[in-house]
């Protein structure tokens, strides 16, 4: 176990520490303008004279990838004692700023925008604080204080695991954090909050919005623990009794799993709105969470985002407390190395299904399912025959930001799914082991408990703690184990711990009810799954989006970017793709397709036989079903509120 503090360019940088250490900067992020897409902050530098370098984040935590939004922020005037500093950004970094304090200065005012492009609405707005810190280059940021407070449109609602100290309604004399050049927009609230560190600030968002609602959840629980929600609609800010009942489950199967919690209290920051959604990002005492407006609406609804609150929870554990050697920087400068993200993210992806299913935000046939359709995914991507798991997390930087042509070639930010497999397989091989008696609830215990009960902290690991972690639990050569389906090639997916798990993947020609539910919710986007058939990735318009490299229409020469126009001579659609597979199933006679490429069409022919194809799991009869023990509950639930009838889409 390291702290973060012994870490040797932590511990180097602290001797440059200057004066301004002891006392906060105040910075006043102003989001009354969010529905403009515009926030503003306000903030006051604690600053000796001379050259100073100030900088904005660069590599954010969780996104694993440097994706501080330097391009967008604007409007940026220092100034002290009541006159404007010239600034000139650094020739290499661009996201430092350098100004020459003038004598007798103590505070330097720096204001700024951020031009904000997404997770924001004319109802709600998500300020993740990435938009808006500004702060002294090459100190920890662990190290930097800073006092916190928010502007938001009067009336608006505010989520955060903050620490509030008190709200007002902002005029521009009101308080002194406000003083300065700055003009508050009339009818707005500030709240101040405690204070705290830059690295601790750049981890706790906000969420405000209209239509707010806090909920408390699992009330014996302790710490405390919230889900704030905002909506673009007022109806969906209402969250189900049936789904509060199942979150709270959430709280009581991790604190059940886990015997442990690294934070004060937390909050579940959940926003639903279709324009300020697709987000999931965790941090120590909060998760964002971003969907669409109807996502929690109902249970069908609800399955495809379903692991979305257990997955982000999990990370304040597995990610937040226990983090990377090497992907802990002490600032937000330098490159987060992704090397250990199948631990990060491929061991939270297994126990985040888990959770949800012994939380009953899904079943545990659900569970199965979308086991079902990501190892299929996964034992059907011909990239891994060059490319092995850690090399996709070593890469994952590179990755995320790339389009699906060709993505089954290149392979993706595999070590997700792959991971997912990998500790299932852990899990099936401790209760193997030792006759069910132990699991990876004790490995996570031993792991994600170190230290016992925490605030907000980050102790960093390497792969040796992992396996000495492991063989406390039942000892074995699990330094084999990961090297052999993490480093090496592996042509076909790990779906031991499925075979383990009493159960085993099969294919059928109809889809398994979990994916008829994402698909029919998904129904104007897709064309249906024929990638274990045909070898496409298809819209419900024709456009292929990714061809499965060797597949059936890899081998007719189709590519993505071309849009099949007609089929077995009717023009395009879902229904008439599913009749010429079935059409085609046991004979010789090919698919015929009208294929356009760009401004040219072609007539091209794909020679499949096989029929449609689906993945799902089948139970294996007689063998140990530890998939179903390994997703029933651990914690005891309260009786569930009865669900309203749920009414036709
Ligand atoms: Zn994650």
């Amino acid at each position: 176990m390291t702290l973060r503090s012994l870490l040797p360019c932590a511990a180097a940088l602290l001797l440059a520490l200057p004066a301004f250490a002891q006392t906060p900067i105040q910075i006043t992020a102003d989001l009354s303008e969010a529905p403009r897409r515009l926030y503003h902050a306000e903030v006051e530098l604690p600053v000796s004279p001379g050259p100073i370098t100030l900088i904005t984040p660069e590599w954010i935590p969780g996104n694993h990838r440097p994706t501080g939004p330097v391009s967008n922020i604007t409007g940026i005037v220092f100034t002290a004692n009541g006159q404007t500093l010239p600034w000139r950004r650094d020739d290499t970094n661009l996201y430092e700023y350098h100004v020459t304090v003038p004598a007798g200065v103590t505070t330097l005012h720096a204001h700024l925008d951020c031009i904000v492009n997404s997770r924001v609405s004319a109802k709600l707005a998500v300020l993740e604080w990435e938009k808006l810190l500004l702060y002294p280059a090459n100190i920890p940021v662990k190290d930097i204080p800073i006092q916190p407070s928010v502007t938001v449109p009067a009336g608006w609602g505010i989520g955060t695991a903050l620490t509030p100290l008190s709200t007002g309604a902002s005029t521009p004399k009101e308080t002194g954090v406000d003083e300065g050049d700055h003009v508050t927009t009339a009818g707005a609230t500030t709240t101040h909050y405690a204070a705290t560190t830059v690295e601790q600030l750049e981890d706790s968002p906000v969420i405000t919005g209209q239509y707010f609602h806090e909920f408390a959840l699992a009330p014996e629980i302790t710490p405390k623990h919230y889900i704030d929600v905002v909506a673009d609609q007022p109806e969906d800010a209402e969250l189900r009794p049936e789904l509060l009942a199942e979150i709270s489950n959430l709280v009581r199967e991790a604190s059940a799993m886990y015997d442990s919690h690294h934070y004060h209290v937390y909050h579940f920051l959940l926003t639903l709105s279709n324009v300020a959604g697709g987000e999931g990002l965790e941090h120590g005492q909060s998760s964002d969470n971003g969907v669409s407006e109807k996502a929690f609406s109902d249970q069908k609804h609800q399955l495809a985002d379903s692991d979305l609150l257990a997955h982000e929870f999990t990370h304040s554990w597995n990610g937040k407390y226990r983090r990377p050697y090497n992907l802990y920087q002490p600032d937000f400068a330098t490159m987060q190395q992704g090397s250990l993200l199948w631990v990060y993210e491929g061991m939270t992806q297994y126990l985040g299904n888990v959770l949800a299913a012994r939380s009953g935000l899904k079943s545990q046939s659900e569970y199965r399912d979308i086991l079902a359709m990501s190892a299929a995914n996964l034992d059907n991507k011909p990239g891994r025959i060059w490319r092995p798991t850690e090399d996709t997390a070593i890469a994952a930087s590179v990755l995320r930001a790339e389009g699906p042509a060709w993505s089954n070639w290149r392979r993706g930010q595999d070590y997700y799914q792959e991971g997912e497999l990998l500790w299932l397989d852990a899990d099936t091989t401790i209760r193997k082991l030792t006759h069910n008696k132990k699991s990876l609830n004790d490995f996570e215990r031993i792991f994600l408990g170190k230290g016992g009960n925490t605030g907000p902290l980050i102790v960093t690991y390497n792969r040796d703690e992992l396996i000495r972690d492991l063989n406390q639990v039942v000892p074995y050569d699990w330094a084999t184990f990961l090297h052999d389906r993490i480093d090496k090639i592996n042509p076909r997916a790990d779906l031991a711990g499925i075979e383990q798990g009493g159960y085993k993947l099969v294919y059928t020609d109809k889809p398994n009810p979990s994916e008829a539910i994402v698909t029919a919710n998904n129904r104007r986007h897709g064309a249906g799954n024929v990638w274990y058939s045909l070898g496409l990735r298809i819209a419900g318009d024709g456009t292929i989006s990714d061809v499965r490299w060797g597949g059936p229409a890899d081998n007719a020469r189709l590519a993505p970017g071309q849009k099949i126009l007609a089929i077995d001579g009717v023009i395009f659609s879902a229904d008439a793709l599913k009749k010429a597979i079935k059409q085609a199933k046991g004979n010789t006679t090919p698919i015929k397709l009208i294929v356009q490429s760009d401004s040219f069409v072609n007539l091209t022919s794909i020679d499949y036989h096989g029929g449609e194809r689906y993945p799902s799991l089948e139970r294996v009869k007689g063998a140990p079903d530890y998939l179903d023990d390994i997703t029933a509950p651990l914690a005891k639930h309260p009786a569930m509120p009865k669900a309203k009838p749920e009414e036709s889409e």
